[in-house]
């Protein structure tokens, strides 16, 4: 039989009757013949409200037991699911991810999938069954101990299993009807896009569009795995929400595929360290350990043998960004004159695939944001992204103006 892979994140499994809604759109898949693999998310909050439990118990908590405690709102669903589909006469098992076992490493709270053996779950369907319920977002370590994937990684779950189970698709069920050219509630002329490549997507994805987690797109990306993105509040038809595939699958794209941001961005400048080599190393390898998640970086040119450095990274690190550089300075390993830090930034980009082959996206982003009056205060590119930094009051108007100037409304 032919495998599928359905995902249904948390505002889908909200509530019992959301619960049988989609339990109604696995049997339509059943009755097509499919053998069904359900990944769920827990119902939505449930997971938050977990992670605050563990918070007010222990601020400085042990991962493992924080994985304990979070990982259990997907067991909930995974068996309502599975109970809703039994009395729909649907042969369903609920499994959780020891069970399977979907094995990880010992990464508490950001576990990376290592192993999904495919034997436990085939032999029940060649018993009969014709859908497990897989809890997403937990797995198991080697040492034994529950593990989970990191925040939203039940996306990440259901790919893996696509990938080996070989499905003929995995499609994600979420509260949006597919993936936009931008958040609708920046822009009200952001449009669904009806396909969209793996490395656009993984450039959305990991610039702040929060439909997939990151993750999940670079599993597909490398795995082939047919990628649909969709609404389960609204009828579905085969060819609904938006298919993430590989590129040579979208016959005709715009130069410039999609605008993203993300709003939570700070600048930070050390002022006048020496400009000698190794100095890189000597401020990104202390925040690196640190757990700060770095994103552009700019060495300014250098006056007298110093220099100054720019990064940007997200405003809950800026605390521990300050830490690191300032026990550096005290234990006589680092140099500076200050630390300036704006945390008041944000960082919009333009993604597509097109911009390999187009010349002149980047001057077209930076006119049009200087018609608007918005200053640019730092820049990065790929081969397929262009992204600045600005003030954050000017991230709406920016995402906007870009909307328009690459014609995003227009297929
Ligand atoms: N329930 C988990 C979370 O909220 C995993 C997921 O839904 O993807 O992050
Ligand atoms: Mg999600």
């Amino acid at each position: 039989m032919p495998v599928l892979v359905m995902k249904f994140g948390g505002t889908s499994v909200a509530t019992l009757d959301r619960i049988r809604r989609a339990a109604k759109r696995v049997g339509v898949e059943v009755a097509k013949g499919y053998d069904v693999i359900v990944i769920v998310s827990a119902m939505s909050g449930e997971t938050n409200k977990l992670v605050g439990y563990v918070d007010e118990t222990s601020p400085l908590y042990d991962a493992r037991e924080y994985d304990a405690v979070v990982s259990s709102g997907e067991n909930v669903t995974a068996g309502l699911m599975a109970l809703t589909l039994q009395e729909m006469d649907v042969p369903a098992r609920s499994w959780q991810g020891w069970q399977v076992p979907l094995m990880t490493n010992s990464a508490h709270a950001s576990a990376r999938i290592e192993e999904i053996p495919t034997d436990n779950i085939n032999a029940k369907f060649g018993e009969g069954m014709k859908v497990a319920v897989v809890a997403g977002f937990q797995g198991i370590s080697p040492e034994g101990r529950i593990t989970t994937l990191g925040r939203g990684g039940s996306d990440t779950t259901a790919v893996a299993f696509a990938a080996a189970f070989d499905a003929e698709r995995c499609d994600i069920y979420t509260d949006v009807d597919g993936v936009y050219t931008t958040d609708p509630r920046v822009c009200e002329k952001a449009r669904k896009l009806d396909r969209i490549s793996f490395e656009e997507m993984l450039e959305l994805a990991s610039l702040g569009a929060k439909v997939l987690q990151t993750r999940s797109v670079e599993l597909a990306m490398r795995y082939k795995v047919k990628l649909r993105v969709l609404s389960s509040f609204e009828e579905q038809s085969d060819e609904a929400g938006t298919l993430v595939c590989d590129e040579e699958e979208i016959m005709e794209s715009n130069v410039v595929a999609g605008v993203a941001y993300s709003r939570d961005e700070a600048k930070m400048t050390l002022v006048s360290v020496a400009d000698r080599p190794g100095i890189a190393a000597a401020i990104f390898g202390p925040l690196a350990e640190a757990g700060v998640n770095v994103d552009m970086i700019v060495q300014n040119i250098s006056e007298d043998g110093r220099t100054d450095m720019t990064f940007s990274c997200p405003t809950t690190e800026v605390a521990r960004a300050e830490k690191a550089m300032n026990d550096l300075k005290e234990n006589g390993e680092l140099n500076f004159a200050e630390i300036i830090t704006d945390a008041d930034v944000a960082k919009v980009s333009v993604v597509g695939i097109g911009m390999r082959s187009a010349a002149g996206v980047a001057a077209k982003m930076f006119k049009v944001l200087s018609d608007d009056g918005v200053n640019i205060q730092v820049i990065t590119t790929s081969e397929i992204k262009i992204s600045v930094l600005v003030a954050r009051k000017y991230m709406e108007l920016a995402v906007q103006a870009l909307h328009d100037a690459f014609e995003l409304d227009k297929a």
